[in-house]
């Protein structure tokens, strides 16, 4: 056999593998949310505030699509003409075409340049988040986040390439399957690396002050048999009025965090069913779940980017002799932002079921479902969200179940409905 039909096998392996662990874990049966509920829902909810959500995501789209399609048609420019493998070239020109200062500093060079095409949306949508209240941030520190941001993905992304082109040069004809394990060994440790390492780069974390609000969650956490190691509280309001919270670390590091912003906002009940939800994702392994998907997606496209090598026309097009060498990271890039927008709707979809799934959880460990229709009211005022988006932009992008889904899957688990 060859190491292409090799690759072929492979791929096909890891699609099965793939399809049927998400057949598996994914909860696709959702928990009732009535349609008539969430008209009623919709109905109640003051025509004010409707109208401002409605107004501030229209005002969004603009900076939001124009953003989606220069950064597409960038990357097809670069990748499926020679400029990108020319731009590699020139910038490993003056380290005698070396092929790490190719890999690395040409990587960093072509993702800069895409960056860079799109910044001027992101600057738009950051006027647009500072005019309806939703950002607290002024053009210092906005500009701050995103150079970190930058950092820490150029870090990564150097790290990768520099991977990626060892193993391309030793194993000029099984690369893809080193790169396979290597692409999804760097998934699984992203996964549980970045909560920690990253999240103190752009916020301060403290321990939540000992009182009724901190005994109650951790009783919370003890009851549903999530260990939870602390209750810590981030400074989110230095750049955002939005309120959230969420669960990372697993074992003994397993932490809730709450948004300085949710309880500055909210009342106890509310916070301690925003906690539920979350305990509700540690209880049922999301965090895992998704690892292990992405793990296997990362291994699967690999071998795909592999195989698509052995397109000659794709390869001339890109100026470039193999998949394997730097001068292809364009077209890399390009293919894979390419995939990235076709799994776009299928990852909304599985996030909006899994999400669900957690309320469905926070509702039954709290048998309140008046604070958490309440929270749920809350978080759609405070954070703009309408709340009952247009059904093409919900099923291309809303990662959770709409405000009025969630305000009628509260109204049938208090009727009984399961
Ligand atoms: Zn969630």
């Amino acid at each position: 056999m060859t190491p292409r039909l090799w690759a072929a096998c492979t791929l096909g392996v890891l699609l099965v593998a793939l399809i049927g662990y998400a057949a598996v874990t994914v909860p696709w049966q959702r928990p009732p949310a009535p349609r008539a509920d969430q008209i009623a829902a919709l109905g109640e909810l003051p025509a004010e505030q409707v109208a401002r959500a409605r107004e501030f995501h229209s005002a969004l789209r603009p900076g939001a699509y124009g953003g989606l399609a220069i950064g597409l048609l960038g990357a097809l420019l670069l990748g499926l003409t020679p400029l990108g493998s020319r731009l590699v070239a020139w910038a490993g020109r003056p380290f005698g075409d070396h092929w790490i200062a190719q890999a690395v500093l040409g990587g960093l060079l072509v993702v800069l340049v895409a960056e860079l095409l799109t910044l001027p949306f992101a600057a738009w949508r950051h006027t647009v988040v500072v005019r309806y209240g939703i950002s607290t941030q002024t053009w210092g520190p906005w500009a701050v986040d995103v150079a970190k941001s930058f950092a820490v993905g150029a870090v990564i992304g150097a790290i990768a390439l520099l991977g990626f082109f060892t193993v391309t040069r030793l194993a000029p004809r099984w690369w893809w399957a080193f790169g396979a394990v290597g692409a999804a060994t760097l998934v699984v440790l992203l996964s549980f690396v970045l909560p920690v390492v990253v999240e103190p780069i752009f916020n301060k974390f403290t321990p939540m002050a000992a009182g009724p609000l901190r005994t109650e969650l951790m009783d919370l956490a003890a009851r549903d048999g999530v260990p939870v190691g602390d209750v810590l509280v981030a400074d989110a309001s230095r750049r955002t009025r939005a309120v959230n919270a969420y669960v990372s670390g697993f074992g003994p590091t397993r932490r809730i965090v709450v948004y300085d912003t949710l309880l500055a906002e909210a009342a106890p009940a509310e916070v301690v069913s925003v906690a539920a939800h979350e305990l509700g994702h540690a209880k049922r392994h999301d965090v895992l779940t998704g690892t292990i998907v992405g793990a296997l997606g990362a291994a699967a496209a690999v071998i795909a980017l592999y195989l698509l090598g052995s397109l000659g026309w794709l390869l001339r097009r890109a100026g470039v002799d193999a998949m394997g060498e730097p001068r292809a990271i364009a077209l890399l890039l390009a293919l894979v932002t390419l995939a990235g927008l076709a799994a776009g709707p299928v990852q909304a979809l599985v996030s909006r079921r899994v999400e669900a799934r957690a309320d469905a959880h926070a509702l039954a460990l709290t048998g309140d479902p008046a604070a958490f229709e309440a929270m749920q009211r809350r978080l759609g005022s405070v954070n703009l969200s309408d709340p009952d988006p247009p059904p093409w932009e919900y099923l291309m992008t809303a990662s959770h179940p709409s405000t009025v889904e969630r305000m009628a899957a509260a109204r049938a688990y208090a009727r009984g409905e399961r």
